[in-house]
């Protein structure tokens, strides 16, 4: 059993390690350091996470005719924290060993002493996760703003703003991308706890008689997200909070969790918020947010469905799942088995050699596809190190101009997870790749 949790471990050391060296991801300021738990996206991080954004938009947003996209501000009216509750509560009791300095959330441990070094611990003392600045110059209590903790109370307050122009009735939702911050007791784990985050966010917003029928309706929809990444199904489950984790405004609350070499974590809850957004917002800003129903000459507030991801959670679970090591004659491989639709780069072309017209062949494709992907083009050393190249960082396809292309005007491609190579005509490539790609 030990033995396994190390061999894990050493998975994940050797993502952090891949990651670093083909510029998925840097620790944030390194010549300085580094500053704990802030991390850069380098080039192939930044591309794995727009696709994985994107996609999101696109399930969420594009492809529906009720959900409409926000995009709100970083800071709010201080009120909005007031009203949501989160200036008195949103903290976890924090306590730390009098020894060795270290700091724990109280929660994670069971011992009555420091789980590393046996010293006394404190007791728990309430922790505020929000940072706070200040607006303006004078830094005083009266011009104190906080980074948003999440993104949906930007939402919430947004709701009539909305609905109005864009005429949607209820039910309907809204969607949004973007930066969160908390300032984590332990962060932690790569990039699965940070203390600078982003939220893929979307409220639901349903007549309270509906909530359970809506409720059920984007938990398959979410769970299906997952595998549409292609995330192993095996590796998903859904935790349901009990009694004892639902939230006092909650309906019903269920995370899906993957399973990582640190435990079963949370990547997105699923959660039944009732009405108590939008009352505690209609009750402190004095403003009516209840919805009119035209045809049922209704006036209610509505129940809000929410489901709330992270992207740089699921970005870790997207690498930790497709990092593959075999051996393939005598010789280590490893391959990044990312879905097609995240994968940084969709393809790469190769001329086989650079002479006999080959490089002018492979450019050309390479400029066709490259209107439509995202794709890289490399001339330069063997071509067998060339694929090992584009395994480690996850690109699935590698398209091969050699000898016979200049006779057929076909390509060799070579598929990344089978190794195994077929042949297709130049013409055919760029709506192939698409198929391969959405599968559409
Ligand atoms: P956790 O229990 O892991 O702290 P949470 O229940 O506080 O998570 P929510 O408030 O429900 O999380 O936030 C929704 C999603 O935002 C989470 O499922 C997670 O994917 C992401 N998220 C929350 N906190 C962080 C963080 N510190 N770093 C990265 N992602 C985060």
């Amino acid at each position: 059993m030990a033995k396994k949790k190390q061999f894990k471990d050493e998975k994940m050391d050797k993502l952090v390690s891949l990651c670093k060296r083909r510029g998925y991801v840097f620790p944030s300021s390194e010549i300085y350091g580094g500053i704990n738990a802030c991390w850069d996206y380098g080039p192939l991080g930044a591309e794995l996470k727009r696709n994985i954004k994107d996609f999101w938009w696109r399930e969420m947003v594009h492809k529906r005719d009720d959900i409409e996209g926000l995009d709100a501000a970083i800071l709010m009216h201080p009120k909005v924290w007031h009203t949501s509750g989160h200036v008195e509560e949103f903290t976890d009791p924090l306590v730390d060993c009098k020894k060795c300095k270290s700091r724990f959330k109280a929660d994670d441990i069971s011992t009555e002493s420091c789980p590393n070094c046996g010293g006394e611990l404190t007791d728990p003392r309430q922790f505020n996760l929000m940072f706070k600045t200040f607006m303006g110059p004078v830094e005083e209590d009266a011009n104190v703003v906080y980074l948003r903790p999440e993104t949906a109370q930007g939402i919430y307050v947004n709701f009539l703003n909305v609905q109005g122009p864009s005429r949607q009735k209820v039910p309907f939702g809204i969607a949004q991308i973007g930066k969160a911050f908390r300032n984590e007791i332990t962060p932690g784990n790569f990039i699965f706890r940070t203390r600078e985050f982003e939220q893929m966010e979307m409220q639901f917003f349903v007549h309270p008689s509906e909530d359970e029928k809506w409720f059920e309706y984007w938990k398959e929809k979410r769970w299906q997200y997952y595998l549409d990444l292609g995330i192993t199904k095996e590796k998903l489950r859904w935790h349901e909070h009990g009694p004892n984790d639902l939230a006092h405004y909650a309906k019903a609350a269920f995370d899906i969790e993957y399973e990582f070499s640190f435990g079963w974590k949370e990547l997105e809850g699923v959660h039944n918020r009732t009405d108590f957004d939008l009352t505690r917002h209609k009750e402190a800003s004095g403003k009516d947010l209840r919805y009119w129903d035209e045809q049922t000459k209704e006036k209610y507030i509505p129940y809000i469905i929410e489901t709330s991801a992270g992207c740089d959670r699921t970005m870790l679970t997207c690498l930790i799942d497709a990092y593959h090591e075999e051996e393939v004659k005598g010789e280590p491989r490893v391959t990044l088995r990312l879905h097609p639709r995240v994968a940084p780069f969709k393809a790469a072309i190769l001329p086989l050699v650079k002479k006999q017209g080959m490089p002018e062949v492979a450019q050309k494709l390479y400029d066709d596809l490259r209107k439509r992907f995202k794709v890289f083009y490399d001339a330069g050393g063997a071509v067998g190190r060339r694929y090992r190249r584009m395994d480690e960082i996850g690109t699935p396809y590698c398209f091969t101009v050699d000898g016979q292309t200049l006779e057929d005007d076909t390509v060799t491609l070579r598929d990344r997870d089978s190794m195994e190579q077929s042949r297709h005509k130049i013409a055919e490539i760029p709506d192939l790749l698409e198929k391969k790609i959405n599968g559409e």
